[in-house]
């Protein structure tokens, strides 16, 4: 007990005590945190999906003919139809032979991972992987190595060492990186799949619906779902709903279903979330504007800020700034939120130490206007 509390008063005195705040409301690009509404820059609703009449329509139609809940586990009785008809798009969104959805992303890695590789194999991870990934790694019993973020050359000094002493080998990486917004050297990586003779996973969790001319996403916009093995991916960013999938190989998926214990032990998606993941999957379709739009306002907030000093990373709709030390960032996190903006400060170990930042999670509802309204708003804070 005691041990608790001292730990809470030193993550307190680091400025790294981490507390709830409830939100009253969210509303196209809005939140309402307390008693006052802000402009939201913390939420993964990337195209604004969450709140379309589509989805909504979609849920409430579902929920008339099914009911709330799927009442069992997928390999009890849980296994609806809806399930398989998700799986069936999914695999045609990602060109993959099959699909598999789970209950959030950080159950699909946390199971995925720790099916497919065991103590007599080796995984190399991007030092900045998402912990979901992470605690599947560890979850797994395999030897790990993790190589520098996006480090192709770091990976294949690994490799040469490492790989040959192994049974099967993973190379884990996410597309689009969730703390900095960059891009994963894929074709490197699968280059070094193949020369190595490893199996490569790849988790798109900020890129589906965003990145390739489909808005599959960057594995799409490169040209390389042919030659990934494991291609993940979720429901809850960008395809403004909640789940996540795999799509790979017919085997993979029925070796999943046989081995996978967060897919086995857990009671499948009700079927109103089912139902708003295949509307959101045609509207990804249909709605192509959206992407486009989102990308251009980033690259347009990304020049502006450089331009006027910021130290912006990113490729993407996230766009970091980073500020160094924990108090500086919570500080200008604070002052912006007086202005009426809700931006989150992340902090260590969520991002690495000395690196505290403010992470701007653009939607389709922030119009130029808002754009500029930030950016007006920045640099009026000295710290
Ligand atoms: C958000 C996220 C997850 C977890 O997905 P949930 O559906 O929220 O559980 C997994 N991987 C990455 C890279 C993520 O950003």
């Amino acid at each position: 007990m005691e041990e608790r509390a001292e730990f809470l008063k030193i993550r307190s005195q680091a400025g790294l005590l981490r507390t709830l705040k409830p939100v009253v409301y969210r509303y196209h690009g809005r939140i309402c945190v307390e008693d006052r509404e802000y402009i939201d820059f913390s939420s993964n609703d990337y195209l604004g999906l969450s709140q379309h009449p589509k989805l909504i329509a979609a849920a409430k139609e579902a929920i008339d003919k099914f009911g709330t809940s799927s009442s069992a586990s997928r390999l009890m009785s849980g296994d609806l139809k809806l399930h398989h008809q998700l799986e069936e798009k999914v695999a045609e969104f990602k060109n993959q032979e099959a699909a598999l959805v789970f209950n959030s992303g950080y159950q699909a890695n946390l199971g995925i991972i720790s099916a497919l590789v065991g103590k007599d194999d080796v995984i190399f991870s991007d030092r900045l992987n998402h912990a979901s990934i992470i605690d599947g790694m560890l979850l797994s019993g395999a030897r790990f190595f993790r190589f520098q973020h996006n480090d192709a050359n770091h990976l294949e000094t690994l490799l040469k060492k490492e790989r040959k002493k192994f049974k099967q080998a993973m190379i884990i990486s996410e597309s689009i990186f969730s703390m900095d917004g960059d891009r994963a050297p894929l074709k490197d990586l699968v280059a070094l799949k193949e020369k190595y003779n490893c199996e490569l996973f790849i988790d798109e969790a900020h890129a589906s619906g965003i990145f390739g001319k489909n808005g599959s996403g960057l594995i799409e916009e490169e040209g390389l779902a042919k030659r990934i093995d494991f291609i993940m991916g979720t429901f809850s960013k960008a395809l403004g709903s909640f789940g996540a999938y795999l799509a790979a190989s017919k085997k993979t998926v029925k070796y999943l279903v046989n081995t996978c214990r967060s897919f086995i032990y857990s009671t499948a998606l009700p079927p109103a979330v089912i139902a708003c993941n295949l509307s959101a999957l045609d509207l990804i379709k249909k709605e192509p504007f959206r992407r486009e739009t989102l990308l251009r306002s980033a690259e347009y907030l990304r020049s502006a800020l450089k331009k006027k000093g910021f130290n912006i990373r990113g490729e993407s709709q996230i766009v970091p700034l980073i500020i160094g030390q924990n108090f500086k960032s919570i500080e200008f996190a604070r002052r912006l939120q007086e202005k009426g903006f809700w931006v989150l400060s992340l902090r260590p170990p969520t991002v690495p130490q000395k690196e505290a930042r403010l992470r701007f999670s653009l939607t389709y509802d922030h119009n130029k206007e808002i754009l500029e309204k930030l950016i007006d708003a920045l640099c009026q804070i000295r710290i």
